[in-house]
Protein backbone atom coordinates (compact mmCIF):
# COMPACT_ATOMS: atom_id res chain seq x y z
CA UNK A 1 0.00 0.00 0.00
CA UNK A 2 1.23 3.46 -0.84
CA UNK A 3 1.48 6.19 2.24
CA UNK A 4 -1.20 7.90 0.81
CA UNK A 5 -3.84 4.68 0.50
CA UNK A 6 -3.01 3.80 3.64
CA UNK A 7 -3.53 7.84 4.92
CA UNK A 8 -7.39 7.76 3.83
CA UNK A 9 -7.89 3.97 4.97
CA UNK A 10 -6.82 4.98 8.37
CA UNK A 11 -8.83 7.89 8.11
CA UNK A 12 -12.23 5.84 7.17
CA UNK A 13 -10.98 3.56 10.58
CA UNK A 14 -11.06 6.60 12.31
CA UNK A 15 -14.18 8.50 11.68
CA UNK A 16 -17.62 7.48 13.60
CA UNK A 17 -20.52 6.13 11.88
CA UNK A 18 -22.92 8.42 14.43
CA UNK A 19 -22.12 11.06 16.73
CA UNK A 20 -25.15 11.94 19.45
CA UNK A 21 -24.69 15.54 21.21
CA UNK A 22 -27.20 15.29 23.58
CA UNK A 23 -28.53 14.17 26.65
CA UNK A 24 -28.27 11.48 29.51
CA UNK A 25 -30.46 10.85 32.16
CA UNK A 26 -31.22 8.03 34.87
CA UNK A 27 -34.64 6.65 35.11
CA UNK A 28 -35.66 6.22 38.52
CA UNK A 29 -38.99 4.13 38.69
CA UNK A 30 -41.56 3.61 41.00
CA UNK A 31 -44.54 1.71 40.75
CA UNK A 32 -47.52 2.69 42.96
CA UNK A 33 -51.32 1.73 43.11
CA UNK A 34 -52.14 5.26 42.79
CA UNK A 35 -50.23 9.06 42.44
CA UNK A 36 -49.12 10.43 45.81
CA UNK A 37 -51.17 13.73 46.64
CA UNK A 38 -48.66 16.97 47.66
CA UNK A 39 -47.74 15.91 51.37
CA UNK A 40 -48.71 12.26 51.00
CA UNK A 41 -46.55 9.35 51.32
CA UNK A 42 -47.23 6.08 50.02
CA UNK A 43 -46.08 2.67 49.50
CA UNK A 44 -45.23 1.50 46.11
CA UNK A 45 -44.91 -2.03 44.78
CA UNK A 46 -42.06 -1.66 42.28
CA UNK A 47 -38.78 0.39 41.96
CA UNK A 48 -36.15 0.37 39.06
CA UNK A 49 -32.99 2.69 37.86
CA UNK A 50 -33.15 2.65 33.96
CA UNK A 51 -30.97 4.52 31.69
CA UNK A 52 -32.55 7.16 29.63
CA UNK A 53 -32.41 10.52 28.31
CA UNK A 54 -33.16 10.74 24.20
CA UNK A 55 -29.50 11.53 23.27
CA UNK A 56 -28.17 8.32 25.23
CA UNK A 57 -31.27 6.00 24.04
CA UNK A 58 -30.49 7.61 19.64
CA UNK A 59 -27.38 6.78 20.30
CA UNK A 60 -27.37 3.00 21.63
CA UNK A 61 -29.31 2.22 19.39
CA UNK A 62 -27.44 2.84 16.24
CA UNK A 63 -24.78 1.40 18.34
CA UNK A 64 -26.67 -1.85 18.51
CA UNK A 65 -27.34 -1.93 14.93
CA UNK A 66 -23.83 -1.96 14.54
CA UNK A 67 -22.83 2.08 13.84
CA UNK A 68 -19.85 3.21 15.23
CA UNK A 69 -20.96 5.92 17.54
CA UNK A 70 -19.86 8.54 19.79
CA UNK A 71 -21.82 10.31 22.57
CA UNK A 72 -20.95 13.86 23.10
CA UNK A 73 -22.56 14.87 26.42
CA UNK A 74 -22.16 15.60 30.38
CA UNK A 75 -22.68 13.71 33.50
CA UNK A 76 -22.15 14.77 37.00
CA UNK A 77 -19.20 13.55 38.93
CA UNK A 78 -21.50 11.14 41.10
CA UNK A 79 -22.53 7.44 41.22
CA UNK A 80 -25.08 7.90 38.26
CA UNK A 81 -22.45 9.92 36.06
CA UNK A 82 -20.07 6.73 36.41
CA UNK A 83 -22.85 4.10 35.67
CA UNK A 84 -24.32 5.81 32.95
CA UNK A 85 -20.34 6.19 31.31
CA UNK A 86 -20.18 2.00 32.27
CA UNK A 87 -23.62 1.61 30.10
CA UNK A 88 -22.34 3.34 27.01
CA UNK A 89 -19.20 1.20 27.28
CA UNK A 90 -20.86 -1.82 27.45
CA UNK A 91 -22.82 -1.07 24.32
CA UNK A 92 -20.05 0.01 22.43
CA UNK A 93 -20.49 3.52 22.74
CA UNK A 94 -17.05 5.91 22.86
CA UNK A 95 -16.81 7.87 26.18
CA UNK A 96 -13.85 9.86 24.78
CA UNK A 97 -16.20 12.92 24.78
CA UNK A 98 -18.23 12.18 28.00
CA UNK A 99 -17.52 14.84 30.67
CA UNK A 100 -17.61 14.67 34.09
CA UNK A 101 -18.84 18.19 35.97
CA UNK A 102 -19.48 18.73 39.77
CA UNK A 103 -21.10 21.87 39.20
CA UNK A 104 -24.67 19.35 38.91
CA UNK A 105 -25.68 15.89 39.08
CA UNK A 106 -26.12 13.85 36.32
CA UNK A 107 -29.75 13.97 34.67
CA UNK A 108 -32.45 12.24 36.20
CA UNK A 109 -36.31 11.82 35.79
CA UNK A 110 -38.26 10.91 39.06
CA UNK A 111 -41.25 9.02 38.05
CA UNK A 112 -44.07 7.60 39.55
CA UNK A 113 -46.41 5.56 37.18
CA UNK A 114 -49.59 4.15 38.98
CA UNK A 115 -51.78 0.86 38.24
CA UNK A 116 -53.54 2.50 34.98
CA UNK A 117 -50.40 3.13 33.94
CA UNK A 118 -50.67 7.07 34.34
CA UNK A 119 -47.23 8.64 35.22
CA UNK A 120 -46.14 11.79 37.02
CA UNK A 121 -42.49 12.64 35.81
CA UNK A 122 -40.13 15.31 37.12
CA UNK A 123 -36.87 15.68 35.14
CA UNK A 124 -33.88 17.55 36.55
CA UNK A 125 -31.57 17.93 33.60
CA UNK A 126 -28.78 19.09 35.77
CA UNK A 127 -25.52 17.97 33.97
CA UNK A 128 -26.96 17.94 31.13
CA UNK A 129 -27.45 21.61 30.92
CA UNK A 130 -23.83 22.22 31.20
CA UNK A 131 -22.51 20.73 27.82
CA UNK A 132 -21.36 23.40 26.35
CA UNK A 133 -19.24 25.04 23.22
CA UNK A 134 -16.16 24.70 25.06
CA UNK A 135 -17.59 20.40 24.89
CA UNK A 136 -17.80 20.61 21.56
CA UNK A 137 -14.61 22.83 20.53
CA UNK A 138 -12.73 19.71 22.35
CA UNK A 139 -14.75 17.34 20.41
CA UNK A 140 -14.92 18.09 16.81
CA UNK A 141 -10.99 17.45 15.82
CA UNK A 142 -11.56 14.06 16.81
CA UNK A 143 -15.05 13.89 14.79
CA UNK A 144 -13.41 14.34 10.80
CA UNK A 145 -14.79 11.57 9.08
CA UNK A 146 -18.24 11.33 11.28
CA UNK A 147 -21.06 10.62 8.55
CA UNK A 148 -23.93 11.31 11.24
CA UNK A 149 -24.70 13.70 13.93
CA UNK A 150 -27.45 13.63 15.80
CA UNK A 151 -29.17 16.31 18.29
CA UNK A 152 -32.32 17.01 20.25
CA UNK A 153 -33.57 19.52 22.66
CA UNK A 154 -32.98 18.37 26.23
CA UNK A 155 -29.42 20.06 26.24
CA UNK A 156 -29.36 23.66 26.05
CA UNK A 157 -31.24 24.75 22.63
CA UNK A 158 -27.55 26.81 21.59
CA UNK A 159 -25.63 24.10 22.12
CA UNK A 160 -27.35 21.68 19.63
CA UNK A 161 -27.51 25.02 16.77
CA UNK A 162 -24.05 25.43 17.50
CA UNK A 163 -23.37 21.59 16.99
CA UNK A 164 -25.45 21.47 13.55
CA UNK A 165 -23.51 24.89 12.69
CA UNK A 166 -20.60 22.74 12.62
CA UNK A 167 -21.75 19.50 11.43
CA UNK A 168 -22.84 21.77 8.25
CA UNK A 169 -19.34 23.35 8.06
CA UNK A 170 -17.74 19.93 7.48
CA UNK A 171 -20.45 18.13 5.24
CA UNK A 172 -21.68 15.65 7.99
CA UNK A 173 -25.19 15.02 7.12
CA UNK A 174 -27.48 15.70 10.03
CA UNK A 175 -30.89 14.48 11.94
CA UNK A 176 -32.39 17.09 14.43
CA UNK A 177 -35.25 15.88 16.78
CA UNK A 178 -36.93 18.95 18.00
CA UNK A 179 -37.91 17.00 21.48
CA UNK A 180 -38.87 17.85 23.87
CA UNK A 181 -40.41 20.54 21.67
CA UNK A 182 -40.46 24.48 22.39
CA UNK A 183 -43.25 26.85 20.83
CA UNK A 184 -40.14 29.63 19.80
CA UNK A 185 -37.87 26.85 17.97
CA UNK A 186 -34.72 29.19 16.31
CA UNK A 187 -35.52 29.32 12.48
CA UNK A 188 -32.04 28.01 11.85
CA UNK A 189 -33.14 25.01 13.09
CA UNK A 190 -34.96 24.19 9.94
CA UNK A 191 -32.14 24.34 7.43
CA UNK A 192 -30.08 23.14 9.65
CA UNK A 193 -31.67 19.56 9.38
CA UNK A 194 -30.78 17.20 6.63
CA UNK A 195 -33.56 15.45 8.41
CA UNK A 196 -35.94 16.93 10.66
CA UNK A 197 -37.51 13.96 12.58
CA UNK A 198 -40.42 14.49 15.24
CA UNK A 199 -43.42 12.91 16.66
CA UNK A 200 -47.22 14.51 15.98
CA UNK A 201 -47.50 16.19 19.44
CA UNK A 202 -43.96 18.30 18.26
CA UNK A 203 -45.00 18.63 14.93
CA UNK A 204 -48.60 19.90 16.51
CA UNK A 205 -46.58 22.25 18.74
CA UNK A 206 -44.41 23.39 16.52
CA UNK A 207 -46.76 24.71 13.45
CA UNK A 208 -50.12 25.18 15.47
CA UNK A 209 -51.98 22.56 12.93
CA UNK A 210 -53.75 19.69 14.83
CA UNK A 211 -52.26 16.16 14.21
CA UNK A 212 -55.02 13.72 14.02
CA UNK A 213 -54.43 11.56 11.09
CA UNK A 214 -51.48 10.57 8.16
CA UNK A 215 -52.74 13.22 5.90
CA UNK A 216 -52.72 15.90 8.70
CA UNK A 217 -49.54 14.48 8.78
CA UNK A 218 -48.81 15.70 5.53
CA UNK A 219 -49.96 19.24 6.02
CA UNK A 220 -47.48 19.32 9.12
CA UNK A 221 -44.64 18.15 6.95
CA UNK A 222 -45.40 20.21 3.68
CA UNK A 223 -45.30 23.38 6.86
CA UNK A 224 -41.78 22.04 7.96
CA UNK A 225 -40.14 21.49 4.98
CA UNK A 226 -41.17 24.59 3.64
CA UNK A 227 -39.45 25.84 6.84
CA UNK A 228 -36.36 25.02 5.00
CA UNK A 229 -35.73 21.40 5.73
CA UNK A 230 -34.06 19.04 3.85
CA UNK A 231 -36.67 16.29 4.49
CA UNK A 232 -38.90 15.43 7.13
CA UNK A 233 -40.48 12.92 8.74
CA UNK A 234 -43.39 12.88 11.21
CA UNK A 235 -43.97 9.62 13.22
CA UNK A 236 -47.45 8.78 13.71
CA UNK A 237 -46.87 5.35 16.49
CA UNK A 238 -48.59 2.31 15.42
CA UNK A 239 -48.95 3.99 11.86
CA UNK A 240 -45.61 4.18 11.19
CA UNK A 241 -44.48 7.84 9.55
CA UNK A 242 -45.02 9.85 7.10
CA UNK A 243 -41.78 11.08 4.61
CA UNK A 244 -41.00 13.64 2.16
CA UNK A 245 -38.16 16.17 1.03
CA UNK A 246 -37.10 18.89 -0.88
CA UNK A 247 -35.98 16.81 -3.67
CA UNK A 248 -40.12 14.61 -3.50
CA UNK A 249 -41.98 16.76 -1.72
CA UNK A 250 -45.53 14.82 -2.02
CA UNK A 251 -45.58 13.20 1.19
CA UNK A 252 -45.02 9.48 1.36
CA UNK A 253 -47.06 7.25 4.63
CA UNK A 254 -44.57 4.14 5.68
CA UNK A 255 -46.75 1.92 7.61
CA UNK A 256 -45.43 -0.20 10.05
CA UNK A 257 -46.10 -4.05 11.49
CA UNK A 258 -49.48 -3.96 14.04
CA UNK A 259 -47.93 -5.90 17.28
CA UNK A 260 -49.47 -6.07 20.52
CA UNK A 261 -47.21 -3.12 22.44
CA UNK A 262 -45.66 -4.00 26.32
CA UNK A 263 -44.01 -0.69 26.54
CA UNK A 264 -43.89 2.33 24.11
CA UNK A 265 -41.45 4.37 26.17
CA UNK A 266 -38.67 5.43 23.81
CA UNK A 267 -39.87 4.10 20.54
CA UNK A 268 -38.95 7.90 18.76
CA UNK A 269 -35.83 7.49 19.94
CA UNK A 270 -35.22 3.90 18.39
CA UNK A 271 -36.19 5.12 15.46
CA UNK A 272 -34.14 8.07 15.24
CA UNK A 273 -30.88 5.83 16.08
CA UNK A 274 -31.73 2.79 13.67
CA UNK A 275 -32.49 6.43 11.06
CA UNK A 276 -28.76 7.24 11.81
CA UNK A 277 -27.88 4.13 11.00
CA UNK A 278 -29.29 3.53 7.58
CA UNK A 279 -28.02 6.88 7.15
CA UNK A 280 -24.99 6.52 7.81
CA UNK A 281 -24.09 2.98 6.60
CA UNK A 282 -26.15 3.23 3.08
CA UNK A 283 -25.96 6.74 2.40
CA UNK A 284 -27.54 6.19 -1.01
CA UNK A 285 -30.69 4.11 0.04
CA UNK A 286 -34.02 6.13 -0.57
CA UNK A 287 -34.84 8.18 2.85
CA UNK A 288 -38.47 6.39 2.37
CA UNK A 289 -36.53 2.53 2.23
CA UNK A 290 -34.72 3.85 5.52
CA UNK A 291 -37.84 4.84 7.13
CA UNK A 292 -39.74 1.35 6.62
CA UNK A 293 -36.53 -0.37 8.14
CA UNK A 294 -36.14 2.61 10.95
CA UNK A 295 -39.80 1.31 11.28
CA UNK A 296 -39.14 -1.80 11.86
CA UNK A 297 -36.57 -1.56 14.53
CA UNK A 298 -38.74 0.76 16.32
CA UNK A 299 -41.75 -1.69 16.33
CA UNK A 300 -39.66 -4.22 18.15
CA UNK A 301 -38.97 -2.03 20.86
CA UNK A 302 -42.73 -1.29 21.69
CA UNK A 303 -43.04 -4.98 22.52
CA UNK A 304 -40.09 -5.05 25.27
CA UNK A 305 -40.45 -3.23 28.56
CA UNK A 306 -38.34 0.12 29.03
CA UNK A 307 -36.27 2.12 27.01
CA UNK A 308 -33.08 0.46 26.07
CA UNK A 309 -33.35 -2.65 27.56
CA UNK A 310 -36.33 -3.13 24.68
CA UNK A 311 -34.06 -1.81 21.58
CA UNK A 312 -33.07 -4.50 19.38
CA UNK A 313 -29.19 -5.54 18.45
CA UNK A 314 -28.78 -6.60 14.54
CA UNK A 315 -28.33 -9.85 15.51
CA UNK A 316 -32.22 -9.78 16.72
CA UNK A 317 -33.36 -8.05 13.55
CA UNK A 318 -34.36 -10.04 10.56
CA UNK A 319 -30.88 -9.92 8.02
CA UNK A 320 -32.81 -8.63 5.16
CA UNK A 321 -32.57 -5.44 6.85
CA UNK A 322 -29.01 -5.05 6.37
P1 LIG B 1 -43.83 7.58 18.08
O1 LIG B 1 -42.75 8.38 18.72
O2 LIG B 1 -44.90 7.12 19.03
O3 LIG B 1 -44.40 8.26 16.87
O4 LIG B 1 -43.17 6.20 17.58
C1 LIG B 1 -41.97 6.17 16.85
C2 LIG B 1 -41.94 4.92 16.00
O5 LIG B 1 -42.06 3.76 16.83
C3 LIG B 1 -43.09 4.80 15.01
O6 LIG B 1 -42.77 5.49 13.81
C4 LIG B 1 -43.17 3.29 14.83
O7 LIG B 1 -42.17 2.84 13.93
C5 LIG B 1 -42.83 2.76 16.21
N1 LIG B 1 -44.07 2.56 17.03
C6 LIG B 1 -44.51 3.35 18.03
N2 LIG B 1 -45.66 2.88 18.57
C7 LIG B 1 -45.94 1.74 17.90
C8 LIG B 1 -46.99 0.75 17.97
N3 LIG B 1 -47.98 0.86 18.85
N4 LIG B 1 -46.94 -0.29 17.11
C9 LIG B 1 -45.95 -0.41 16.21
N5 LIG B 1 -44.93 0.47 16.09
C10 LIG B 1 -44.93 1.53 16.92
Amino acid sequence: RTVAVQFFLNMAEEGFDVVVVGSCMTDLVSQAPRLPKAGETIHGHKFFIGFGGKGANQCIQASRLGAKTAMVCKVGKDFFGDNYIQNFKNNGVSTEFVGQTDKAATGAASIIVNDAGENAIVIVAGANMLLGYEDLQRAWPALGGTKVLICQLEISPDTSLQALRSARERQVKTIFNPAPAIPDLHPDFYPLSDVFCCNEPEAELLTGVAVGSVDDAGKVGAELLQRGCGSVIVTLGPQGCVVLSSQDPVPRHVATTPVTTLDTTGAGDSFIGALAFYMAHYPTMPLEEMARRANQVATVSVQGVGTQTSYPSRKDMPQELF
